[in-house]
């Protein structure tokens, strides 16, 4: 309860904890935030360059429990909840490495949990727990060169015979793709069931008939690798299919659910983040005899973005809670999705500009924050689409 001491003035400096965090998220969140500083940080420029960030990141996250925080701890988990995975999407932003992060996140947040949710004992044991350990690097495949944003158009087929499996099919842009030990691949196994028709596989990255094909060039996330991959008589046992066979399409809108809370999250994060360095580079800079933060035109810019900030964490975080409690709030989801991506990118963009020259400058970072962004309005569902699930939500 606030005396009357406390509110004569108002405290701009308070906490910014949020009743969805404990004390014990607050020590995760020290602990993976020096980890990323001292440890991923200072190669996050050489990664840009390299175009791939190092492999030993994987094992040594593994080992520090950064990969399975949320898993129980039979897999070698950390038994956390949903929050720690917020938690570990923010930290990371701290790697000023869009690349790394998403490589990273594709991994604990996108193509693992379907393993933990819909896989069989041995799929966990083969999979998960080598996952966990940071042993085998994981990659998502749904996408393809003819079908994104609509996944009931992809072409891959997977065709049964005998007591195997045989895919053929291609799948683009996918991340992780080159240093992936196995893919959660999205197939068609009957093209007259409709949405039925669908089956997802666990496919080793190393089966006859995979092929990586080409590392794709992009604007920015420098740092994860791209691939575009074939697969071509790929032969895998019956086992190898992941949940139920037909309702695949069903188990990735599932997935993509926590891919697009996660990736929210990191926007935010991201967002906040560019916006403290730019902060502090208006009181620092000045012009016209003023620090230019001054300039009642920056001021309102900042005003403008910690509002758009702030609300798209509200957003986030009650999502979260939500999702953590049992429900499946597919239209938040979406909403959050959609604002973080977009409010993170015009946020980059007014960064870039109160910077003047130097955000133009590879130097100073805030173009590849700009760069890096933009990939969230398109990546795991386009603002449009975005925008057609939470239109047909309300029955439209
Ligand atoms: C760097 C990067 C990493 C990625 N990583 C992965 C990965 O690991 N795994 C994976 O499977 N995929 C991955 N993707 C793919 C990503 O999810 C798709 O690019 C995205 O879903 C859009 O699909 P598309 O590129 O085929 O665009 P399209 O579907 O061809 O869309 C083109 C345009 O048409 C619009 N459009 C399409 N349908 C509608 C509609 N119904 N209403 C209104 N507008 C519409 C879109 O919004 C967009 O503006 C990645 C993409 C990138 C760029």
């Amino acid at each position: 309860m606030a005396t009357t001491e406390d509110v004569l003035k108002p405290d701009f400096g308070a906490s910014r904890k949020h009743f969805i965090f404990t004390d014990d998220h607050d020590r995760l969140r020290e602990s993976i935030g020096a980890f990323v500083e001292k440890e991923l940080q200072p190669h996050a420029q050489e990664w840009e360059d390299d175009k791939y960030f190092a492999d030993w990141v994987f094992p040594r996250m593994g080992e520090l429990g950064f990969l399975g925080l949320s898993y129980p701890e039979e897999y070698g988990g950390q038994g956390g909840d949903y929050y720690c995975n917020l938690v570990l999407a923010e930290e990371m932003t701290k790697s000023n490495c869009g690349g790394l992060a998403m490589g990273i996140a594709v991994h604990t947040d996108m193509a693992t949990p379907p393993v933990f949710l819909f896989g069989t004992e041995e799929q966990k044991q083969r999979y998960l727990v080598p996952a966990i350990k940071g042993e085998k690097v994981s990659c998502l495949g749904i996408t393809e060169p003819d079908a994104g944003s609509d996944v009931s158009g992809i072409k891959t087929r997977a065709v049964r015979d005998g007591d195997e499996w045989v895919i053929n099919g291609s799948k683009t842009y996918i991340t992780n793709g080159h240093r992936a030990d196995f893919i959660v691949l999205v197939t068609k196994t009957d093209a007259d069931a409709g949405y039925d028709g669908f089956t997802l596989f666990l496919v080793d990255m190393d089966s006859e008939g995979v092929i990586r094909e080409k590392k794709l060039e992009k604007l920015g996330m420098h740092a994860s690798d791209t691939a575009l991959l074939a697969f071509q008589d790929v032969r895998v046992p019956a086992d190898a299919v992941l949940g139920q066979e037909g309702k695949g399409f069903y188990h990735i809108m599932w997935e993509l659910q926590g891919e697009r809370l996660i990736g929210a999250a990191g926007c935010v994060a991201g967002a906040q983040r560019c916006f403290d360095r730019t902060l502090q580079y208006a009181q620092e800079r000045n012009a016209f005899g003023r620090q230019i933060g001054k300039f009642q035109v920056i001021r309102h810019k900042f005003a403008e973005m910690a509002t758009k900030i702030e609300s798209a964490r509200q957003l986030v975080y009650m999502t979260a809670w939500r999702h953590q409690n049992g429900e499946y709030p597919v239209r938040e989801i979406s909403m959050a999705k959609l604002y973080a991506s977009r409010i993170a990118v015009e946020v980059a963009d007014e960064c870039i500009q109160i910077h003047g020259g130097a955000g133009y400058m590879k130097e100073y970072g805030i173009e590849r924050v700009w760069r890096d962004m933009r990939l969230n309005r398109i990546g795991a569902g386009t603002d449009e689409v975005m925008l057609d699930v939470i239109g047909r939500s309300y029955g439209l």
